[in-house]
């Protein structure tokens, strides 16, 4: 099928007692682990690339092949523009076909950002895509730099801006291993509460699995992932490398990569499917 409607992904998920999967992709092998996992779960997924990887993939490569493989699938797939840092760079996004974008914002005083904020979500609905934007601020490696989102300015950040996904600050933190941060469900219960925008988590490879169940039944119904991926297949890679002069070939630590990756990619998919019956 053609590549999805992120919002009527979401929106079907919500109603289902689940969220869908926002995996990051940086190269084609990526790209393959996340639809073949996406395939062999039978589940809607989202492929992700990071802005800042533009650098060293091209986007618009990413994104026909995306369309290209996507078409072929039974699966609703979205290509999704993560941590977008200037209008310039969705507008690329969109341009090359992508049906969700990310407008970053970090950093920016909050009037500030809303009128940025305003200015990509109203391009984004011009190309018919979904936009996300954050509210506070998940850090990266640590806890430094942490803005919780606050609840008291959800609604009017929603309402100003127009976006239709709110990644929200409520504990988790970019890069971190399972377990090392909790969600705090207090105050996603007052975000939920202010809004009806969908609810998206990032830094989940940092939460476990109990704190993202509840978090889907709390709510979140987009949730991005890639370091505990990542880090499966570096090790993966470790692992088909002996050691010694013996140099393996470039093809065998590609797919065990690969292999790694998919595995963790469809793991995720059993917890994001939620526990409520449909
Ligand atoms: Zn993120």
């Amino acid at each position: 099928m053609p590549l999805g409607d992120v919002r009527a992904m979401l929106a079907t998920a919500g109603r289902r007692g689940r969220a869908v999967g926002s995996f990051n992709v940086f190269n084609l092998e990526t790209i393959e682990a996340v639809l073949a996992a996406a395939v062999a779960r039978g589940s809607p997924v989202i492929v992700a690339f990071t802005e800042r990887m533009a650098a060293d993939f091209d986007l618009e490569t990413l994104a026909l092949v995306v369309h290209h493989r996507a078409t072929a699938l039974d699966v609703p797939v979205g290509l999704h523009l993560d941590h977008g840092q200037s209008e310039a760079g969705v507008l690329r996004a969109l341009r090359a076909g992508f049906t969700s974008v990310m407008y970053d914002g970090a950093g920016i005083p909050y009037e500030e950002k809303v009128r940025r904020t305003r200015a990509v979500a109203d391009m984004g609905h011009g190309f018919r895509a979904a936009v996300e934007a954050e509210l506070g601020h998940v850090p990266r490696g640590s806890r430094q730099g942490e803005v919780l989102a606050d609840p008291g300015l959800v609604a009017d950040f929603v309402k100003r801006t127009g976006v239709d996904m709110v990644a929200v600050a409520i504990g988790s933190v970019h890069g971190l291993k399972a377990g090392e941060a909790r969600l705090n469900f207090t105050r996603l219960r007052a975000i939920r509460r202010e809004t009806d925008a969908y609810l998206s988590l990032h830094g989940s490879s940092g939460i476990a699995d109990a704190d993202l169940r509840r978090g889907i039944r709390e709510g979140i119904t987009k949730i991005s992932y890639f370091t505990a991926a990542s880090r499966a297949a570096s090790l993966a890679m470790r692992e088909s490398w002996p050691g010694g002069r013996n140099v393996p070939p470039y093809a065998a630590l590609s797919i065990a990569a690969r292999r790694a990756f998919q595995a963790r990619i469809q793991e995720r998919l059993v917890v994001y499917a939620g526990t409520r019956v449909r």
